[in-house]
């Protein structure tokens, strides 16, 4: 798989069945191996979309092995050691002698690569980041990235500028595709318009400003709270969408007294019923989603959702952490792209393991 950097026109791209087709017609990996081997490919970030498309990170290593260790690049070489360990499977050769072969080979471009570690740290760094860009800051003109919170883990928007410039933007949930040109600047308030492909739900783009004009909801009143209701006083239960976090959630006006809020889920137009759930007594809310309009109870633990398994709020929160836990593996990926080379190097010192070296490291 030759991934040409320097193209200004892209290439024509593979979809994954074509990939597969490809790779046979090279005569890389086997019948049960071609679908693991691109799913490793698309899972340590290298391939990203569908038809295939490399990622920054994957340009980056293959520059970085074209420029250092070139033999590894070449379909012949996979090739080759996959022809050796066909041979071993036939008793054609013994295990011993082929491992020997791969491990001469891997030698030789480990040496390449770890003279080169620095040059090599720095590209991937760089190549990280800008597949993290996800817009421009609309105060100081620099790149906007994804970035990871040491504290909590969550992934959000940051200023490269920092600690100069202190931009941030909460993110929305689901993979983002950054917007180029001007559509990707909102004519608002300036700050990146993005696409977000939520987990196995349709693609929408929007401001990532959470306080933008474009992603303002109005407070809406949804029912009457049932606990302030019982102590003797009332409180109204209001749905609100926050301007810092961006998160919708319901919470009573005497919430310091009650304690009463409820999640929401974060995507389609909202609703007040007028009805409160039979079960629990929580109000019944209308959500309308590109899939139509559902109908739920808001309180998460109402004996009614245990009936329905996993439904609505419930359902679109289990998907949000999902893909929330996704979006924030992204950053470990300098990480994982060095384990890859260094996992190399280790194989070549290690004692002969139980099988090829090659078959790990690549
Ligand atoms: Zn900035
Ligand atoms: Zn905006
Ligand atoms: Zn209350
Ligand atoms: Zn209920």
């Amino acid at each position: 798989m030759a991934l040409d950097a320097k193209q200004t026109e892209p290439p024509a791209r593979y979809s994954q069945g074509k990939l597969i087709q490809e790779m046979e017609k090279r005569g890389l990996g086997t019948k049960s191996t071609r679908a693991s081997i691109i799913q490793r490919l698309y899972d340590v970030k290298y391939l990203k979309n569908d038809p295939a498309e490399p990622s920054k990170l994957g340009m980056a290593i293959i520059d970085a092995l074209t420029s250092y260790a070139p033999r590894v690049t070449t379909p012949e070489m996979t090739a080759e050691l996959e022809g050796d360990m066909t041979k071993v499977a036939e008793g054609a050769d013994t295990q011993t002698q082929v491992v020997d072969h791969s491990r001469a080979l891997l030698a030789g471009m480990m040496d390449g690569l770890i003279d080169h570690k620095d040059d090599l740290s720095e590209a991937i760094a760089d190549a990280v980041t800008a597949d993290a860009k996800i817009g421009v800051c609309p105060k100081c003109g620099r790149d906007l990235v994804v970035k990871t919170s040491a504290k909590t883990r969550g992934s959000f928007a940051g200023c490269m500028g920092w600690p100069d410039c202190d931009v941030t933007y909460p993110l929305p949930k689901g993979r983002i595709e950054p917007i180029d040109g001007e559509a990707g600047v909102c004519p608002e308030c300036g700050a990146p318009r993005v696409k977000v492909h939520p987990f196995r739900n349709r693609p929408y783009e929007t401001c990532i400003n959470p306080a933008c004009p474009t992603n303002r909801e109005p407070d809406i009143v949804v029912g009457e709270c049932a606990a302030c209701k019982a102590a003797g006083r009332h409180g109204d239960l209001v749905a609100h969408k926050s301007e810092k976090s961006g998160k919708r959630f319901i919470r009573c006006t005497n919430y310091d007294e009650c304690g009463t809020s409820y999640p929401l889920p974060q995507r389609g137009e909202l609703h007040a019923t007028g009805e409160t759930c039979p079960e629990c007594g929580a109000p019944i809310v209308e959500v309308v989603t590109q899939r139509g309009p559902w109908r739920i109870c808001v309180n998460m633990d109402c004996p009614s959702r245990e009936k329905k398994a996993l439904s609505g709020a419930q359902l679109v929160s289990t998907q949000e952490g999902v893909a929330e836990r996704r979006v924030a593996n992204g950053p470990r990926l300098v990480g994982a792209a060095a384990k890859v080379l260094y996992a190399l190097a280790a194989k070549m010192r290690s004692p002969a393991p139980d099988g090829c070296p090659s078959r790990r490291a690549l």
